[in-house]
């Protein structure tokens, strides 16, 4: 770690970036940095600071010193700074915008319309909460009984890029907002939001060391942090091998850990479906090219209008506008990296060598070449096979049918994870008896990502350990207390 020659600047979207860490209140850079490449054309934009296990170490120590100042000061202090923080977002929201789509990829118009709306929300909504967190006191044999809620200490926040500021700041705002100190590293394929982001909490007036950003790969500056004997908390939203990783490194020091990880959800359309809903659900599933935790890329429909069903998709599905996501009109836009390009590839390739068909795609986009892959709809693929059952992060829907309600059930319930589904019927009965039996953290009846923040959100099986969101956010970034008063 030193004050190098290294760029510190990156002018993005005609917005400045500063490319270096944010550690205890002050910019850090690295001796090396590594090359940030826009997917949407493949050009290098920025030279971020490539931190390592030094870096953690000051960002971890610079946190610990902060923590019992900020832990101490009242809720309704804390959440005034974050509201701070949520109006900042809100005032900076097209630069946000602007830079996260050339940094990922992901369309602007969601990004000014969803996304940094929902930003500002993660801190304005947790500052709210934690307001109303206490608990009133009990009694119990005659003694007073009270449960608080104490801050635990330093959280760790690693995120991935499919959604990078709104997924890391879903655990910032409240990690803050409970009296926690953070030390967040961002992804390394879409990390300049959370540079932002540091901006706007100094702007904001939140004291020095509260928030912490170290940049860099996820070898490198991330498991040094997983690893960190001087974190109590880690929150990780990534993929199921990493996880696999980090719960290793995590182990010794016994820290809680939050995962959100991948999944493989189902979109189960019944006969007795409203047709036109059930087919913009399935349309809506190529939503940011597929990169979507909560994608239901698996579509189950019911026999009888199996046929009839996947024409309309195909040909809703042929008119998404692909193209530059900065533009309007374009619908879909390109992957995240060539590496993940081939990936998703590979796993399309490997399903039609075994007997699937592409109805729709089914490559990459020639025509505007980069990381561009066609929205892809395969059928017929071979039952227990790796396209049905494992996570493709891409703009890939299978179709398979089924008969009975019971064999729908089995079949969305069919894969190891469990983080989402969604099920579509114009039968109330069957709506509560289907949905009780899915194996899922969410289930969504005749709707698609309709969140609460307040609501317990997270998967199961390996979708995930844990559940944030609300209460759950609080009991996971607190330690729970309960003290009783002898009368
Ligand atoms: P990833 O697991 O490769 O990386 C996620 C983060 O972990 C990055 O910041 C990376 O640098 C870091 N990392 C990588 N190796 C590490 C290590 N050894 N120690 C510590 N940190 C390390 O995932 P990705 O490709 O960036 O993201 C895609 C995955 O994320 C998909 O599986 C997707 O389903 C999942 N995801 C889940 C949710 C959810 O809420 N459940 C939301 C979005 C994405």
């Amino acid at each position: 770690m030193s004050a190098s020659t290294t760029p510190s600047l990156a002018t993005v979207e005609g917005v400045d970036v500063d490319t270096r860490h944010w550690i205890n209140g002050e910019r850090v850079a690295s001796a090396t940095t590594f090359t940030d490449v826009s997917p949407i054309d493949e050009q290098p934009i920025a030279e971020i600071s490539a931190g390592g296990a030094a870096e953690v170490d000051a960002a971890v120590a610079a946190a610990r010193a902060a923590f019992p100042s900020w832990a101490a000061l009242p809720a309704a202090e804390r959440a005034t700074i974050l509201r701070r923080v949520a109006d900042g977002i809100d005032a900076r929201a097209e630069e946000l915008a602007r830079v996260e789509t050339r940094d990922n990829g992901s369309l602007l118009r969601s990004h000014r319309r969803g996304v940094m709306p929902r930003v500002g929300m993660n801190f304005r909504f947790f500052a709210d909460w934690v307001e109303n967190l206490d608990h009133p006191d009990g009694e119990i044999r005659g003694h007073r009984e009270r449960v608080s809620y104490d801050p635990a200490g330093v959280a760790a926040i690693i995120t991935p890029w499919n959604a990078p500021l709104m997924l890391a700041t879903w655990r910032i705002g409240p990690a803050l907002a409970a009296g926690n100190t953070v030390v967040a590293k961002p992804p390394e394929w879409a990390p300049l939001t959370a540079s932002l982001l540091a901006d706007i909490t100094a702007e904001a007036g939140l004291p020095a060391g509260v928030f912490n950003v170290v940049q860099g790969t996820g070898a490198e500056a991330g498991a040094p942090l997983t690893a960190h004997p001087g974190i109590n908390r880690l929150s990780f939203t990534g993929s199921v091998p990493t996880a696999g990783t980090i719960a290793t490194a995590a182990a010794p020091n016994i820290v809680p850990l939050s995962f959100e990880l991948g999944g493989k959800s189902p979109l189960v359309v019944f006969a007795d479906s409203d047709f036109d809903l059930a087919v913009s659900l399935a349309v809506e599933q190529f939503d940011n090219s597929g990169q979507v935790c909560l994608g239901a890329f698996r579509i189950l429909v019911e026999d009888s209008i199996r046929d009839t069903f996947l024409d309309a998709v195909v040909e809703r599905a042929r008119a998404i506008v692909q193209g530059d996501p900065r533009h309007e009109d374009t619908d879909m836009s390109c992957l995240i990296s060539r590496a993940h390009l081939e990936r998703v590839d590979g796993f399309v390739q490997r399903a039609k060598g075994a007997g699937a068909k592409a109805v729709l795609g089914g490559g990459p986009n020639d025509d505007l070449g980069h990381l561009y892959y066609r929205p892809t709809i395969l059928v017929d693929a071979e039952p227990g096979s790796e396209i049905l059952t494992e996570e493709v992060f891409g703009p890939v829907l299978t179709v398979q049918s089924f008969t009975t309600e019971d064999q729908a059930v089995e079949m969305a319930n069919s894969t190891r994870f469990g983080l989402a589904a969604t099920l579509v019927t114009g039968d109330p009965e069957r709506a509560e008896r289907v949905s009780s039996r899915l194996n899922a953290g969410t289930v969504w009846v005749n709707c698609f990502f309709v969140r609460d923040l307040g609501a317990p959100f997270g998967g199961n099986g390996k979708s995930g350990i844990g559940r944030e969101g609300g209460t759950w956010s609080f009991d996971f970034y607190t330690d729970v207390k309960n003290t009783v008063f002898a009368p």
